[in-house]
């Protein structure tokens, strides 16, 4: 076994990998960016070396900072997690010059399986099933249409070099062919390097089938299960769970024993994820990841094995640790990716630093692999994701349950996350029925989004009201309110930003829901008994409402409500089982500008780069039309209209650099 191995990564993957060295008494090394310098796997590394400055390509993906970093701290072996490095052939080689052992499968094997149309061109000579569709080299225009013609809509574009989703693109009819190759093609080289395309029929409705497999450097492979990652956006996983609910134990059989023969065929070594897609009992080849995946986890609860662990005995030479009849399978396991997004937005990356983290106490046959703490940032350099949560239960309900609860008992607040969309679904009768998808969201959309405490268009009357006591008590309102009332109507109360006391007993604070509107909360004070009334609603009434650090309380009709509250940067997050809603408050001398901001403009999501600029000042345009393309985290935002209107002014080119919210385009509403 090695002494002493690198981690060329950062966050959670970073993190659970030295959790496994430490317990095999492995030395570990960490490497950090410049943004990292306070991060949770640098002060859990035994040694850290700075790469660089904060953007991936100047330190993460350095090739040579990291080989340097390696030989300075005499590590043996450089374990690359997922993403960056970890597919990267040339880095393999590298590794491999400098006498260091690359704890993944041989450069051959990544080239090998590193583009999806090469894979597929092998995996069909295997006899391995594959999605019709077209992965050959002539990349022309004119060629790719007529490819995508023979197929028949919908068509899928994909990046051949492609990952995490980027760069595909759906198409369901002849005139949005072009528009999508291009598209495709520029998400792909920006993202990838590589601007060539392949083109796959879509299939409606699959599951998201994958097989894990493992080989070793004596030339035995086995695999361990498979997972089902149907659960998606943006075809990116969000839930992931093993073993794949409702296959026989043929199929089983038969994917696994295709995914040996896959590894095999490239003379693979280490752990590999083949994937499928599997639809009307079939299953239909469409890449191999050749390194350890996010979802990986789930794959050990049920096997009950460390393939971190693996991953560093078949890299020192060792034979794998069990052989295909010796591997077991225990129950089922569920893990979900909790992300910084907001689901209401289309699941836009969201950014901030996490003001208050708390992760469930004594949660039974819960997991959490977390690379962030309360105070760190969530910056747009990286992956957005915060951690992830795992359970194991006996059989899949139990599991379902025990994470849904894990999450309900998680508290997180400063920046829009996932969390109470997560809970939705694992709550949704259709999903509990193992009736999944790669179109489960899309199609459940109506029941997951408004209830999941994201919605952007309702913040509910309760959550704002809450929020408004939640002021009132934090900033030693109340008794100031009852102390103004009757007494002094100019007291220095009756300005307070955020809030005011109006005469009779009572506060009014202004509030910004998730849409961005401007709504007021009255309290009316009686007594222990308060009264709340958000715009022209109907009153909430609740007694004895108390602040006890994070934690909200008040009496209510049916008992006691209890909830965390937190208050960072202008925003409240009120968290309730898990269901969180994020409510600005109102500063009203702000207030005073933003009346004069007068028409839309339209503002850049997130820092990113303008792309692509489709309209010009005095474009009469349709609501919804796209006037501009942003990149931001490797994805295209379009920015469109939102009403029907008239573009005054465009200000940014293609190539711009833009920060977040700036004014993209100024836009007059109305014909
Ligand atoms: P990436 O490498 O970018 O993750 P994949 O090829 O692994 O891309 O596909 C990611 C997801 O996209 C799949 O899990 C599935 O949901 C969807 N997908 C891919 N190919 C097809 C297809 N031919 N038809 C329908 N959905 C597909």
């Amino acid at each position: 076994m090695f002494r002493k191995i690198l981690i060329a990564n950062r966050g959670e993957i970073a993190c659970r990998i030295m959790r496994t060295a430490r317990r095999l008494n492995v030395a570990t090394v960490a490497v950090y960016s410049e943004a990292d310098a306070s991060a949770l796997h640098v002060e859990m590394a035994d040694e850290a070396v700075l790469l660089g400055p904060a953007p991936a390509a100047q330190s993460y993906l350095a090739i040579d900072k990291v080989i340097a970093a390696a030989v300075a701290t005499g590590a043996e072996a450089i374990h690359p997690g997922y993403g960056f490095l970890s597919e990267n052939a040339r880095f393999a080689e590298a590794c491999a010059k400098m006498g260091i052992a690359f704890i993944g499968p041989p450069a051959s094997a990544i080239h090998a399986m590193g583009s999806k149309s090469e894979s597929k061109k092998l995996m069909e000579a295997a006899g391995v099933p594959l999605v019709p569709g077209y992965h050959g080299a002539e990349q022309a225009d004119s060629h790719l249409i007529a490819e995508a013609m023979k197929i028949g809509f919908p068509v899928l574009i994909k990046a051949s070099a492609g990952g995490g989703g980027k760069g595909m693109r759906i198409v369901l009819e002849e005139r949005e062919l072009l528009p999508a190759i291009e598209g495709a093609r520029r998400e792909a080289k920006s993202a990838f390097g590589d601007e060539r395309l392949l083109i796959e029929k879509y299939l409606e409705r699959p599951r998201h089938v994958e097989v894990q497999v493992f080989a070793d450097s004596l030339g035995e492979a086995v695999y361990i299960h498979d997972r089902d990652c149907s659960i998606q956006r943006r075809h990116q996983k969000v839930i992931e769970e093993a073993p794949a609910p409702g296959l026989s134990d043929d199929t089983r059989r038969r994917m696994g024993e295709a995914a040996v023969a896959a590894a095999k065929a490239v003379g693979y070594v280490g752990a590999g994820t083949v994937e499928f897609l599997y639809a009307e009992r079939q299953f239909y080849f469409i890449e191999m990841n050749t390194r350890l995946q996010v979802e990986h986890p789930v794959t050990e609860m049920i096997a009950g094995i460390d393939l971190v662990e693996w991953q560093l005995r078949v890299a020192a030479g060792e034979p794998l640790p069990e052989r295909q009849a010796e591997l077991q399978r225990y129950g089922h396991a569920m893990e979900v990716r909790l992300y910084a997004e907001d689901p209401a937005k289309g699941f836009l990356p969201a950014t901030g630093r996490i003001a208050h983290l708390a992760w469930p106490a004594n949660a039974p046959q819960i997991r959490i692999d977390s690379g962030v703490r309360a105070g760190d940032r969530i910056s747009t350099f990286y992956d957005p994701m915060i951690a992830k949560v795992i359970a194991w239960g006996e059989d899949r309900a139990i599991a379902a349950q025990r994470l849904r609860r894990a999450l309900q008992e998680t508290e997180l607040a400063g920046l829009a996350t996932n969390a109470g969309f997560l809970i939705e679904v694992l709550g949704h009768p259709a999903f509990l029925k193992a009736e999944i998808d790669t179109g489960f969201i899309e199609r459940h959309r109506a029941e997951l989004f408004p209830a999941s405490g994201t919605g952007g268009e309702a913040t509910p009357d309760r959550a704002l009201a809450l929020a408004a006591i939640f002021a009132v008590l934090k900033d030693g309102a109340a008794s100031k309110a009852k102390a103004a009332a009757g007494a002094d109507p100019h007291s220095p109360w009756a300005a307070t930003n955020g809030w005011r006391v109006f005469g009779d007993g009572g506060a009014s604070v202004l509030l910004r829901d998730a849409a961005g509107k401007r709504r007021e909360a009255r309290i009316a004070f009686s007594g222990p008994r308060w009264s709340i009334a958000v715009d022209d609603g109907a009153p909430l009434s609740l007694t004895g409402p108390a602040l006890d650090g994070n934690a909200l309380t008040a009496g209510t009709d049916h008992g006691r409500l209890r909830l965390t509250a937190i208050e960072a940067d202008g925003t409240v997050t009120l968290i309730e089982r898990g269901k969180s809603w994020r409510i600005g408050r109102v500063d009203i001398l702000a207030e005073a500008e933003a009346a004069t901001e007068g028409h839309g403009h339209l503002a850049s999501p997130m820092p990113g780069t303008v792309v692509r600029v489709m309209a010009a000042a005095g474009d009469a345009v349709k609501r919804g039309q796209p006037l501009m393309v942003v990149e931001a985290m490797k994805m295209e935002h379009t920015i469109a209209a939102h009403a029907d209107g008239v573009v005054k002014a465009v200000k940014f080119r293609a190539g711009d650099a833009v920060a977040e919210g700036v004014e993209l385009i100024s836009f007059e509403a109305g014909s």
